[in-house]
């Protein structure tokens, strides 16, 4: 089935006003297995009419959002209804309804406000509990081919309880009585490739011009989602076919970073993480922390930026920072095991590197970073990069690549 989304209101176009309603609109469709083929957004005026006569040619379903308030710049009801040659109706109920909903606000019922109990002939009126303005819908036909509009009022509060209340159940019925197929969507998250040789190893077991499938790329915070949306055996197939291939990158359907997959992991397991930070000063336990359920699984963070603290709080041997340096493979484990022991953490991550500008030396330029990871039971994990970069990208890799760590050991633990 079409689905098609007219969001009306100058203040869209002006910049003054976010249209939220359309992605309110995209992911209750989508649940309901509809997709938005088509979204316009025009100002208040008469092009709504035009806009509406060309969507009824093409689509099943239009949904048109704002312009059913008194004023006369609300004119959506009128255009609908002079569009589909509809006589507006007073119903004398919604008029006393909406009387007793101004008054017992202290205000006075004017002429202007009877406008919004004018429903055009044949239309069902949506009850809105949080404002004055019925929706309306209807359900048309012109010459054999049947449509559906729904009209609701802009204010995201007015329009997201009458689409739960009373949208979906209609849209319900229609999707039984209608034999087409529903919509599934995946967004597949993939960690530890490339955006290109991800696309590329998909498109080797993908057949990317199905046109049933609509696939799309989404970078997110330590990984890649790769989105499968269209008819829902086609796209069950696809995923089927993508995660097997890539198992070893793919880590759910629905997860939106690293550090949500790690926070969902660990609390399955029932483990807990800590971390034992330098140069990157607290932004892994951020992002850990950033995820709902975090305290759940986050022992502690310690932000040991100097020799001394490395020591005084991790336990890091003195002679151990003499001998090879803050910046080293053996600080790193040590500061590592040193946040293990100290949080009776199952896991614990350390890094330890030079942000620059300064710093560096022949041996360890600016931009080395070594980076540990100590489990209970396991070996401990270390690795060496350098990232030549600002100090903001440079916290900002280190960390992905922290926790990069951790989600390798997660999946080979499991
Ligand atoms: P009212 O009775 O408030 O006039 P209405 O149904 O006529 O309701 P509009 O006049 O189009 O709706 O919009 C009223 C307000 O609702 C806007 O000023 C804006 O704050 C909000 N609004 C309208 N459309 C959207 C949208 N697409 N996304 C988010 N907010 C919106
Ligand atoms: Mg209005």
């Amino acid at each position: 089935m079409r689905v098609e989304v007219i969001n009306t209101g100058s203040e869209l176009l002006l910049g003054q006003v976010i249209n939220t309603n359309v992605s309110h609109l995209g992911q209750k469709l989508l649940s309901l297995g509809l997709k938005i083929e088509r979204q316009t957004a025009v100002p208040d005026g008469g092009i709504i009419k035009t806009i509406l006569a060309e969507a009824i040619k093409r689509s099943d379903i239009i949904i048109i959002t704002g312009g059913l308030g008194p004023t006369p710049d609300d004119i959506s009801k009128e255009m609908t209804a002079e569009l589909l040659a509809l006589e507006l109706e007073e119903d004398v109920q919604i008029l006393e309804k909406i009387r007793k909903r101004i008054e017992s606000n202290g205000s006075k019922m004017r002429n202007i406000n009877s406008k919004q109990a004018m429903i055009p002939s044949g239309a069902v009126a949506l009850t809105n509990n949080n404002g004055t303005a019925p929706g309306i819908y209807l359900k048309q036909s012109i010459s054999g081919r049947k449509f559906h509009v729904f009209l609701l009022p802009g204010p995201p509060r007015e329009l997201n309880e009458m689409f739960t209340d009373s949208v979906e159940p209609i849209l319900k019925k229609i999707i039984i009585h209608n034999d087409g197929s529903l919509i599934e969507c995946k967004n597949l998250f993939f960690s530890g490739l490339g955006e290109s040789e991800l696309a590329s190893r998909i498109d080797d077991v993908l057949d990317l011009n199905d046109p049933q499938v609509e696939y799309g790329y989404c970078i997110k915070p330590g990984g890649i989602i790769f989105r499968c949306i269209g008819e829902n055996s086609a796209v069950l197939d696809a995923e089927k076919r993508v995660t097997e291939s890539l198992k070893d990158y793919y880590l759910g359907d629905g997860i939106n970073s690293i550090q949500e997959f790690i926070v969902t992991t660990l609390l399955l397991r029932r483990e807990t993480v800590s971390v034992a930070e330098s140069c990157t000063g607290g932004l892994i336990s951020s992002l850990i922390t950033d995820v709902p359920g975090a305290s759940g699984v986050f022992n502690i963070g310690h932000i040991t930026y100097s020799n001394a603290f490395k020591n005084r709080v991790l336990d890091v041997p003195n002679s151990l920072l003499q001998a090879h340096g803050a910046v080293s493979r053996e600080v790193v484990i040590s500061m590592a095991e040193g946040s293990l022991m100290k949080s009776h953490s199952n896991h614990a991550i350390a890094v330890t590197g030079i942000a620059g500008p300064s710093g560096g030396c022949p041996n360890k330029p600016v931009g080395t970073v070594f980076i540990g990871l100590a489990s209970k039971g396991e070996e401990t994990l270390v690795i060496k990069k350098i990232f030549e970069t600002d100090r903001i990208s440079f916290k900002e890799k280190v960390s992905m690549c922290a926790l990069s760590l951790l989600r390798q050991r997660l999946c080979s633990l499991s």
